[in-house]
């Protein structure tokens, strides 16, 4: 089986670890025999998105959003047709934020998303930021999952309709909803960075598992063969330790 990945904007989209989430794909991927191609996507690139089984964007400040935003809606049919043919979508913060209808940023500008979705973003009052640590319950097509991560966005995303988790510790996509991230079965989006991927295996998992599906369609998750993932998962009861005892 072979994975065929673009990493969208790798070179100005990369918050506090979001690169960590290509590698450890790539790692999984290889530890079980799967082919994995990572490609990369700058301003002006030629690519047709539609080829890939599954799409990456990474977090940015609103510096970065605001460089990417005209190249980004440019690319809007593409991503709709890569969407129609089932390629997968996981974004993390600020690439979160851009599928949405707009995100308002810090200094009061307003950016349009490609409006997918529902959800939009309004920075919160007073430059108050979500910042720290975090968990959430989440249920992937059945399987629930804690995953654990850490959140720094000035970012309020409301009119989520289908999140992805619940929070247990931290903020999520507002100060007050409990509410983090948005899944819809085929675009995952959460604030968590860490990166997400390494600290949830999970997660990991589910995403391999639901881009092998585009040109797999029978494949399921039990389909993929278990790794040792003993470190992984002592460091994410150590963490829910701590934030319990907050
Ligand atoms: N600039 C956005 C915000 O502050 C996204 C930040 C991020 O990706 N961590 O809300």
């Amino acid at each position: 089986m072979e994975l065929n990945v673009c990493w969208m904007y790798h070179d100005i989209m990369d918050l506090y670890g979001d690169k960590g989430n290509m590698m450890v794909l790539k790692k999984r991927c290889l530890d079980r025999g799967i082919q994995i191609k990572i490609d990369t996507l700058s301003i002006k690139d030629e690519c047709d998105l539609s080829t890939y089984d599954l799409l990456f964007l990474g977090g940015g400040a609103d510096k970065e959003q605001k460089m990417l935003i005209d190249d980004l809606l440019s690319r809007k049919e593409n991503i709709a047709k890569a969407m129609n043919e089932n390629t997968f979508i996981l974004l993390i913060c600020g690439g979160y934020q851009l599928f949405g209808q707009y995100y308002i940023s810090a200094d009061n500008e307003k950016i349009e998303g490609l409006k997918f979705f529902d959800y939009y973003t309004e920075t919160g009052s007073n430059g108050t930021r979500c910042i720290g640590n975090i968990a959430i319950e989440c249920d992937l097509d059945g399987n629930k999952i804690t995953a654990v991560g850490f959140e720094n966005h000035g970012g309020q995303t409301r009119n989520v309709k289908t999140p992805l988790g619940h929070v247990l510790h931290g903020y999520g996509n507002s100060f007050e909803g409990k509410q983090e991230g948005f899944y819809n079965g085929q675009v995952l989006a959460t604030y968590m960075h860490g990166p997400l991927l390494p600290k949830n295996p999970e997660i990991t998992d589910f995403v391999i598992y639901k881009a092998l599906k585009k040109r797999n369609p029978d494949i399921t998750l039990q389909d993929l063969a278990p790794l040792d993932d003993t470190l992984e998962h002592q460091a994410k009861e150590y963490m829910l330790k701590r934030l319990s005892s907050k």
